[in-house]
């Protein structure tokens, strides 16, 4: 049987025409982006024209996008930078319970060095920021809210405009964490109100090692450098530009602005028909969150009395996994699973399907077919184990 990928939210494959023109720099191009040379500043024209095309496309200015080695490293300057750069005493951060580990680590290991008090935002049992919850949580001592755009594991979206718009009335930094939605809905930094926005290549058609942080003047003016040294990226992030990588990543969002309406048209259809034949074939089967804000190309599903990672390994060659990538081979239930209000039985039975660019409808019958298959195997060994 063929390959099928589903786990474009773990890592979506990188598109040829980006490998093409990675190559293509990382062979003909020579040279460090900065230095005074013409081999320097051919780099360095490169850098810019990717960083132009990233700041528009979130809407940012060009001086707003300090490239980074991912959203890892992204969301790790936007919480540490803050809380490093704060002048005005506040000293609580609020984050929201589904989080990415980049994020409620980052926060837990300040909390913990004593650099700041980390208080958790929860999710309502469809995974959503609960924003009366955030209301009572915010006031003029709390210095940044961390909110994401779209969840990883289960696709579920956040009101971010919403969320800014509370953290502003208290002159609170928002970021957000877009690194799963930019690749397949629409982000506008000025629109959403936030102030820090980290995105990564490799979800978007991208390489991996690349990311950024995008700012406004004022969000970015608040940090301080966590990468120290020879002050690139306007002091911001230092170390010598990955100008293949970013140039990837500059074609990497045009790609995703040309295409990404219709490819968002297209993946939902063959997601909804994934769900309902999976449903309509097999008893016992639950979508967790909310499926009317969702990403288009996620599903999260719990097959009653099934362990997913039976499930899992047993639909190989179909790619699928169990919980983020970031948590897999860890024994404990997916904490956003969990902060929804499942109990960890739940959790432990829940495996995410995420499709994408090269999906095809030919991908979605032999997913279909292994997973129902792969159920009914691991019910029957269980229920011969019991
Ligand atoms: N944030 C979110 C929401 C993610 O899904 C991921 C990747 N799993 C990251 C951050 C980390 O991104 P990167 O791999 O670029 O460090």
């Amino acid at each position: 049987m063929r390959e099928v990928y589903l786990d474009y939210n773990g890592s979506a494959p990188l598109d040829q025409r980006v490998a093409e023109v990675m190559t293509r720099v990382s062979t003909s191009h020579v040279g460090n982006a900065s230095s005074v040379h013409r081999f320097g500043r051919r780099q360095a024209a490169s850098v810019d024209e990717a960083r132009g095309h990233v700041s528009e496309f979130l809407g940012a200015t060009p001086g707003g996008v300090v490239f980074t080695s991912g959203a890892t490293e992204a969301n790790n300057l936007a919480l540490i930078g803050a809380v490093e750069g704060a002048s005005d005493g506040r000293s609580r951060i609020l984050v929201s319970a589904v989080e990415h580990a980049s994020v409620l680590r980052t926060a837990q290991w300040l909390h913990d060095q004593g650099r700041a008090k980390l208080e958790t935002v929860p999710v309502t049992n469809g995974g959503v920021v609960d924003l009366a919850a955030l209301d009572e949580l915010v006031d003029d001592d709390v210095l940044l809210v961390s909110v994401m755009a779209a969840n990883g594991e289960t696709g579920v979206l956040n009101p971010v405009d919403e969320v800014a718009t509370i953290a502003k009335s208290f002159g609170t930094l928002m970021h957000c964490d877009a690194t799963q939605l930019v690749g397949r809905l629409e982000f506008d930094l000025v629109e959403s109100g936030a102030d820090l926005v980290s995105m990564s290549g490799h979800k978007i058609g991208g390489p991996t090692g690349v990311g950024a942080l995008i700012g406004t003047r004022d969000g970015l003016g608040s940090l301080r450098p966590v990468v120290h040294g020879g002050g690139h990226e306007h002091g911001l992030r230092s170390g010598s530009l990955n100008v293949s990588g970013i140039v990837g990543l500059g074609l990497a969002v045009q790609l995703v602005d040309s295409e990404r309406n219709e490819e968002t048209r297209r993946v939902s259809v063959l997601r909804d028909r994934l769900v309902e034949e999976i449903s309509t074939r097999l008893p016992g089967v639950h979508q967790n969150g909310d499926v009317e804000q969702r990403l288009p190309n996620t599903a999260s599903l719990r097959f009653e009395k099934a362990d997913a990672e039976a499930v899992v390994n047993n639909m190989d060659p179909v790619a699928v996994s169990t919980g983020s990538a970031c948590s897999s081979g860890s024994i404990e239930p997916s904490t956003v699973l969990l902060a929804m209000g499942l109990d960890r039985e739940a959790a432990f039975e829940t495996v995410r399907f995420s499709l994408g660019r090269f999906t095809t409808g030919d991908d979605i019958d032999i997913a279909v077919e292994q997973a129902v298959t792969a159920v009914e195997y691991v019910r029957a060994m269980t229920g011969e184990c019991d």
